[in-house]
């Protein structure tokens, strides 16, 4: 158990260059609490996961060398529903790194209302470096690790970093094999073929479009407008690109990891290939101009969508981003310390809690069809998920208003809200 790991995070450090997830969440989670009128008991409970498993994970490779891999699962807080949240292969994975990102979880499912608390976990390894059979047996090995903690009614998992649909798809049938039914609702972002939702893949990226087209309305500009930057051209941002572009924004910057292009006039978004689709694609696109990744977060456009990796916009950039709005398309690009200066500089920052949680959303979807067995038509999935996200965002425009706080601290309002009268009202047993 890593509970002791996780304890031993100093929420007063202040070095924001190694800034871990739970380190923000944390302080983010302390400043939520200052606003919102909740027993301060419940509050330290929440600061702490409710379980964080740390499994090995024996691999055979295929030259027949033997690895044991180190896996995790956290599970923050499942008071109003299942732990819901993604497993990651990534090298960095690590016990503090999956709590912080469940705690994330557990304020996205509840500023969205759906009844899911907040899980992550994953295995530290370079899935680069496993081939197809190997990452098979891996995820087949790791949820029989898991079993006994995961399912419909306990802890779904999702795919996240150096995961997919396949990988869910081994998993759903190494859960399903051990408990002798055939049981879809075990994970989320699965292929349809087997009980995955038609746009899942897009939804985080057409969340993130939702929510900006709504916020360019609510500060009266004209989409028409609009330009719009969006670092990483992958899953959420090239989706989220493409819906903007489609909606009337200009979309004059995008970037991959390998670096920019900038059209001052507008890109052709469904023109420009994402890194995954085809790397190296953006920055070989033909474009008048090319730009770094950290001159393109510095651009002047109107709307800012990170949308590729945590921890970019922090106190050494923050006072030279340009751009009238900051869109968090990533999880946690944000740093504490450049959030304050943004709310200094009056740049309003919508948080990824907010503006990404289409995926868990459509994950939701997915869940209810399995459960219902009968799936949706990808017209339901989007007319519904353009509900979800408005009922969000009008409750939290509502505490922006009612209470004059920055974006960030009224989703917190809501999601903190909801968890802790729920906690409130089931109480502490025993
Ligand atoms: P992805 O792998 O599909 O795309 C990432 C993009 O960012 C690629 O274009 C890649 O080239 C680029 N990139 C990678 N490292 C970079 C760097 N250091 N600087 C600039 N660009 C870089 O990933 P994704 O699924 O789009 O996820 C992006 C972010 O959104 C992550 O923070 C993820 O946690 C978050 N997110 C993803 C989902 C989802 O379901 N896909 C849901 C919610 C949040």
């Amino acid at each position: 158990m890593a509970q002791t790991t996780s304890e031993s995070v100093d929420e007063t450090e202040t070095n924001e260059t190694t800034e871990s997830a739970l380190t923000t969440a944390r302080r983010q989670l302390k400043r939520a609490a200052t606003h919102v009128d909740v027993d301060s008991g419940v509050v330290e409970r929440l600061k702490h996961p409710t379980k964080v498993q740390r499994v090995s994970v024996p691999l055979k490779r295929d030259d027949g060398e033997l690895e044991v891999l180190t896996g995790y699962r956290a599970q923050h807080d499942d008071v109003r529903g299942p732990y819901k949240g993604g497993l990651r292969y990534h090298p960095e994975v690590n016990a503090d790194e999956c709590i912080g990102l469940s705690m994330w979880m557990t304020w996205k499912c509840a500023v969205m209302d759906i009844p899911f608390g907040g899980g992550k976990g994953g295995i530290a390894v370079d899935p680069k470096s496993l081939s197809d059979e190997e990452k098979e047996r891996l995820t087949r090995r790791f949820a029989e690790e898991l079993r006994d903690v995961v399912g419909p009614k306990q802890d779904v998992p999702a795919p996240d970093m150096g995961t997919d649909a396949q990988t869910m798809a081994w998993f759903m049938d190494a859960y399903s094999m051990q408990r002798g039914e055939t049981t879809p609702g075990v994970v989320t972002g699965k292929p349809p073929v087997i009980g995955g939702s038609y746009g899942r893949e897009e939804a985080p990226g057409r969340s993130v479009a939702i929510i900006t087209r709504e916020a360019i309305e609510y500060y009266d500009w004209d989409i028409e407008d609009t330009t719009v930057a969006v670092q990483g051209y992958g899953s959420v941002g090239a989706n989220a690109a493409r819906a903007l572009d489609e909606w009337g924004a200009d979309v004059v910057a995008v970037s991959d990891v390998d670096g920019a292009i900038y059209d001052p006039n507008g890109l052709d978004t469904k023109d420009v290939m994402g890194h995954e689709e085809r790397p190296g694609m953006v920055s070989g696109y033909d474009a008048p101009e090319t730009r770094s990744n950290e001159e393109l977060l510095e651009l002047d456009v109107d709307v800012l969508v990170p949308a590729a990796v945590g921890n970019v916009l922090t106190a050494d950039n923050a006072d030279d981003v340009q751009a009238n709005l900051v869109v968090e398309g990533a999880n946690g690009p944000t740093t504490f310390a450049a959030d304050t200066i943004f709310e200094e500089r009056g740049i309003p920052v919508v948080p990824d809690i907010l503006a990404n949680a289409g995926g868990v959303t459509v994950s939701y979807f997915e869940w209810l069809q399995d459960i219902n067995r009968r799936q949706w038509s990808l017209d339901r999935v989007h007319d519904e998920l353009e509900s979800e996200m408005l009922q969000a965002w009008n409750a939290v425009r509502k505490e922006v208003e009612n209470r004059d706080v920055t974006w960030r601290d009224a989703a917190y309002i809501v999601a903190l809200t909801r968890v802790a009268t729920a906690k409130e009202t089931r109480g502490l047993w025993p």
